[in-house]
């Protein structure tokens, strides 16, 4: 289920052109993925059963899957909000047209699309059917309450903030930095896996029987100040901060990961332990590549100064709410990889493996950053 509920909340914070169709649409989706649990789903972040077509390049690429009735090209996303986007674009092609005309109520869209989209008799009235389900999972991903467990340990807060978003720089945050060799925005991917990082975290923590409250920055497409960022951790208690974010450069053959703490010189005034953690993560973070890259490159843990700023902002602890707190929120800052590689392109963004790619990876990281805590 975590799956669908992640799709869930990404399409609660999304704006589109007929807000009130989120339910019906995501009923749509439930039924054709099985709630999530098809292997479309699951490894192409295509929740609904859409065949591939001309139309859908730069929206998606092509995969070849094998369904229940036989193999066929179907769409892969790079990204659940990839998907979203795409499903509206599917809908905007000639056999759907007159859709607009049909949206007096979510009823009448799915008794309008249904019969084109599959010749399964009772189509939309199974939909219709689903469309509570959809519409709690919706209400509910925009809370996201953490799962109360008696007699559990609890491991306390960690802030995840997935770098970048939105279209205009805020508060020194850039809306985007890199780009993918695929073309995929990095401000998609560190959303994208810091959900990955969030789901990971609670599902190990809860077959531990800890518990963990797993806070992101962002779950939506909007981007954030950088002082705002590490405020939002001080504000949550949190007792760990993690950022992250894809390296890019002109130079195609550069790859590699990297953590980054912040420097004393920089006005941290517990370096040795942020030192510590970033390093702790890092360990994991390089582990996960390994797992699926044995030639993954370690460029290392570095302080802030080397980076090209020669500072990171949101690690300050002025911003964390650090400067007085007697146990105060440590600080790591993942660049994770070189998304403008091919080769890291294909392992992390686009690839057949790419998806099941981050969760190993992040389930790597998520079991270093429960490690810290417990
Ligand atoms: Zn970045």
């Amino acid at each position: 289920m975590a799956l669908i509920k992640r799709l869930a909340q990404i399409y609660s914070g999304e704006s589109i052109r007929y807000s009130y169709l989120k339910s019906v649409t995501l009923a749509q989706w439930l039924l054709e993925s099985g709630r999530g649990g098809s292997d479309l789903a699951k490894l192409h972040y295509n929740f609904g059963g859409l065949k591939w077509r001309p139309e859908m390049a730069g929206h998606a690429t092509k995969v070849r899957y094998q369904a229940h009735d036989g193999a066929d090209d179907y769409c892969k996303f790079a990204t659940l909000e990839g998907f979203i986007r795409g499903y509206w674009v599917f809908i905007d092609r000639a056999p759907y047209s007159g859709w607009e005309t049909n949206v007096a109520t979510p009823e009448d869209y799915i008794r309008f699309i249904g019969p084109i989209y599959t010749p399964t008799p009772g189509y939309a009235d199974k939909v219709i059917a689903l469309m509570p389900e959809a519409a709690k999972l919706l209400a509910e991903g925009a809370a996201a309450v953490p799962e109360p467990m008696t007699g559990a340990v609890d491991l306390g807060t960690v802030v995840l903030d997935p770098g970048h978003g939105g279209e205009t720089t805020i508060g020194g945050s850039s809306p985007n930095n890199a780009i993918s060799y695929s073309g995929v925005k990095e401000k998609k991917l560190t959303l994208d896996f810091c959900l990955i990082l969030r789901d990971e975290l609670i599902k190990q923590a809860k077959a531990a029987k800890q518990t963990i409250n797993v806070v992101l920055t962002r779950t939506t497409d909007k981007n954030v100040g950088i002082a705002d960022r590490a405020a939002f951790a001080g504000a949550n208690q949190a007792r760990l901060f993690v950022c992250l974010h894809f390296n890019g450069d002109g130079d195609r053959s550069i790859t590699g990961a990297e953590t980054f703490y912040a420097a004393a010189s920089n006005g941290n005034l517990n370096e040795a332990q942020d030192k510590a953690f970033a390093g702790a993560v890092h360990v994991g973070l390089m582990a996960g590549m390994k797992a699926i890259n044995p030639g993954a490159k370690d460029r290392g843990l570095k302080p802030d100064t080397a980076t090209g700023k020669k500072v990171l902002g949101v690690l300050r602890d002025t911003s964390l709410g650090n400067v007085g707190r007697p146990k105060p929120c440590l600080g790591a800052y993942i660049e994770a990889e070189f998304i403008t590689n091919k080769q890291i392109d294909t392992l992390l963004v686009s690839g057949p493996d790419a998806i099941p790619n981050r969760t190993k990876v992040m389930a790597a990281v998520a079991k270093a950053i429960r490690a810290y805590l417990a």
